[in-house]
């Protein structure tokens, strides 16, 4: 009989997951591909947070607010141990609470997203998941990356955005039909950031101008 060998991130396709001295786990290498990450972001989830967006998505939601994302060629690779090295100095320069996954769809690469996410809990960081599955459904899976990533989620939003359905009341999300899970202790779902008014923000970086924090469709071009 083979013994099964999991990563601590559930997968069964690696070993990973080593105790260091000094530090409380050190991720195994699984390829991310990104579309845009953002290091200190006030828009994108309770307090001031590092923001990764995923490239590729396998649905296709009404009035997409991010179709740049859906292409699963697109964006570029990283890893899981230069994403959380970038948490690292974010948590440092900018003092960020917390680490927010927006797609594209981050469940289809729910195996490294996992390792971010234990990975930036482990350093005293919370994480909010967006995912355009509902959660029944992705439980119902039985995926170990998709079941490790929700484990290691304090807050997730789930469910398609849909355009005709703008949600006016709730902040971070973007329509009616989509619900917010509090998964830990970190957060009420009572909690008054919950209701206060959507912010977006500009940036420009390099040559390009960056919008963030409100989907397009809520009023936006
Ligand atoms: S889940 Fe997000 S990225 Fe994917 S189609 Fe829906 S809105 Fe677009």
């Amino acid at each position: 009989m083979v013994e099964e060998t999991r990563g601590a991130c559930g997968s069964r396709s690696c070993a990973g997951g080593v105790d260091r001295p000094g530090r409380s786990w050190q991720p195994c290498l699984v390829n991310l591909r990104l579309g845009l990450e953002i290091a200190d972001t006030d828009a994108e989830g309770p307090g001031r947070r590092y923001a990764i967006w995923t490239q590729g998505c396998p649905l296709r939601c009404h009035g997409c607010c991010n179709p740049e994302l859906l292409r699963s060629e697109g964006g570029y690779e990283t890893t899981p141990a230069e994403v959380l090295e970038r948490i690292e100095t974010a948590q440092r320069v900018h003092a960020i609470v917390g680490v927010s996954l927006l797609g594209g769809e981050p469940t289809a690469q729910a195996e490294g997203l996992a390792q971010v996410a234990r990975g930036a809990q482990a350093r005293g960081l919370d994480v909010m998941l967006y995912t355009g599955f509902e959660v029944p459904e992705l439980q119902a899976r039985g995926d170990p990356g998709v079941t490790a990533l929700l484990d290691a989620s304090d807050l997730v939003v789930d469910g398609p955005y849909d355009r005709t359905r703008p949600d006016t009341k709730r902040r971070w999300i973007g329509s009616t039909n989509q619900r917010l899970h509090v998964l830990s202790g970190r957060y009420q779902a009572s909690d008054p950031c919950f209701t206060e008014p959507d912010t977006i923000e500009i940036r420009l970086r390099k040559d390009e101008l960056l919008v963030n924090g409100r989907p397009w469709g809520r009023g936006m071009p």
